[in-house]
């Protein structure tokens, strides 16, 4: 998969399609694999932060998220063309999810904020099935995780927030069923308004 490396953070130069067919063939190896946005902001916090740039370059996936991105690939002569977004990642894997027959579960943000959510956006992807949910501020871990593989979802979008969302995802993936994992922030609130 091909990378460019900014300030020694890597970013994936993949647009939305092939980052979607790379999944489809990862998930029938069995593969789990996690998609992280990266911002100027987060290269900056990762070249503070050892641990957030650990966090971000070993994510299978780093989409750039935000067009800072773009201008500095054309500054070094890069190949970053286009934005890759958060949301609009978490959008077409929604509808990837729909047309594969997995489903997805939402972890993170505030319980009316999630559930609300959860049914703009049944209503808006008929056939999309989403097992499960949970807000953010659950203390039970364990409970969630057991939670999270009864509902058999494969992807899983955690919104709490960065770099809180790949911490966790980093120390509960080998504990989870699911394929496909991407923090996502402030989506939920995006997608309940
Ligand atoms: N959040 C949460 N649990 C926490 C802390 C934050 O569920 O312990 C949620 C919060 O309610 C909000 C989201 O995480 O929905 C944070 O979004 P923000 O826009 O701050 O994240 P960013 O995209 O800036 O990383």
């Amino acid at each position: 998969m091909k990378k460019e490396q900014y300030l020694g953070v890597n970013v994936s130069v993949m647009t939305y399609d092939e980052i979607l067919d790379d999944l489809r063939s990862r998930i029938s190896e069995g593969k789990q694999s996690t998609v992280i946005a990266v911002n100027p902001e987060k290269v900056i916090t990762a070249n503070k932060n050892p641990l957030v740039k650990e966090l971000i370059n070993e994510s299978t996936y780093q989409i750039p998220d935000g067009i800072g991105m773009i201008l500095a690939s054309k500054v070094k002569g890069g190949s970053l063309k286009e934005r890759v977004t958060g949301v609009d990642m978490m959008e077409r894997l929604l509808r990837f999810a729909a047309e594969e027959g997995h489903g997805v579960f939402f972890y993170g943000a505030k319980e009316e904020v999630v559930s609300e959510a959860k049914r703009k956006l049944e209503e808006r992807f008929p056939t999309l099935n989403i097992a499960g949910y949970e807000n953010g501020y659950t203390k039970d871990n364990q409970a969630l995780v057991d939670k999270i593989n009864a509902s058999g979802a494969k992807l899983l979008f955690v919104a709490l927030g960065s770099p809180k969302q790949e911490l966790w995802i980093k120390e509960n993936m080998k504990h989870l069923n699911v394929k496909v994992f991407q923090g996502v922030g402030g989506s939920f609130d995006v997608f309940s308004g």
